[in-house]
């Protein structure tokens, strides 16, 4: 089969699967049952959701139903719904990731950073557009500003601003012994949060991610829990950096994109992990596993197993805690993957 051959077929499974999410919303009631085997699981998601939104549901039905009309492969490439179905949502809050155009694509890509970071910088269209992760501590109050380097070695400023995000609060009373660690254990965490830190700085700039959305990298219940903000005993301790997804022991965790094995580890906190680097600072993290599947240095391929869900690390019960990376900050994994 040609490469060309390979991106359409590629490109309808893509399109053939987010048609059908989309008429999964839109269905009439009692017919959800019938769409597949992830219906069944959604029908109480799937009303819920039409009772809240009825109108969104009908016009996902309407742009499905012209949009399928429109299918054939001579067209892809030109598709609109292929190039929405390689970016993440866009969000310019807290926890979010904010897409800003650069200017035409006809010219050599330019470089950028924020934070003094390297950003993830890729061409939609006609136009490079820089993804930029934006840290859960970002102040909306305060101006952004990116800094754009063209390949002549120009320089500016591009600047944009955050809105607020106001994430749940969750206070919690346990007893000392859980939340202090002993001096051994907090050597070990001080220890392990260096690593973690530089593995997480990863900046593989000649690495092009295939696309910045993502499967799910197992079945299960999700939680919206991304930014929630806890505090034990009147101590703030760190936002919930990761969703976390319910699944019993030993279910597999897939590679939620394609990409290269950078880190695996047993961490204190995270307990059993692996972290894949899909190119440019785009990078996923999965915890917790009861076993791994993958050596560092690996190539990936999306959908392909990594490891299996467990409850290794500082965990209450088996779950897969999933985070995304962009420019080494944690954002919400929703925005890159299929509704729920
Ligand atoms: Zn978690």
């Amino acid at each position: 089969m040609s490469e060309d051959a390979k991106k359409i077929g590629l490109g309808l499974r893509v399109i053939v699967k987010e048609v059908k999410s989309e008429l999964r919303l839109a269905l009439p009631e009692g017919t959800a049952a019938r769409v597949g085997p992830a219906a069944g699981a959604g029908v109480s998601r799937v009303a819920s959701r039409r009772a809240t939104c009825r109108y969104h549901a009908q016009m996902h039905r309407r742009s499905a139903l012209a949009f399928l009309a429109t299918l054939g492969p001579a067209s892809l490439g030109a598709l609109p719904s292929v190039a929405r179905a390689q970016w993440p949502e866009a969000a310019a809050v807290p926890g979010g990731v904010a897409l800003l155009e650069l200017g035409a694509a006809g010219r050599p890509r330019p470089s950028a950073t924020y934070g003094g970071r390297p950003v993830l910088v890729r061409a939609r269209g006609e136009a490079w557009v820089a993804v930029i992760g934006i840290g859960l501590a970002a102040d909306p109050a305060q101006a952004q500003s990116l800094v754009v380097r063209e390949a002549d070695g120009r320089e500016r400023r591009v600047a944009f601003s955050l809105q607020g995000k106001q994430y749940a609060e969750q206070r919690l009373s346990v007893a000392p012994r859980h939340v202090e660690l002993s001096k051994e254990d907090l050597e070990r965490y001080e220890r392990e949060r260096a690593h973690l830190g530089a593995v997480l700085r990863q900046f593989s700039a000649a690495r092009e991610p295939a696309t910045l959305r993502l499967v799910m990298p197992t079945s299960g219940p999700r939680s919206s829990s991304f930014g929630l903000r806890r505090v034990f005993n009147n101590q703030p301790r760190s936002p919930h950096n990761g969703m976390d997804i319910a699944a019993p022991t030993g279910t597999p965790v897939l590679c939620a994109a394609e990409g290269e094995v950078l880190d695996t580890g047993d961490y204190f906190f995270n307990g059993q992990t692996v972290i894949v680097d899909h190119g440019q600072g785009f990078l996923t993290l999965y915890c917790h596993l009861s076993a791994i599947d993958a050596e560092r240095g690996q190539r990936v391929a999306a959908g392909a197993p990594v490891g299996k869900v467990g409850a290794t690390g500082r965990v209450t019960g088996p779950h897969l805690h999933f985070s995304v990376y962009l420019n080494a900050q944690s954002v919400d994994p929703a925005l890159f993957l299929p509704p729920a």
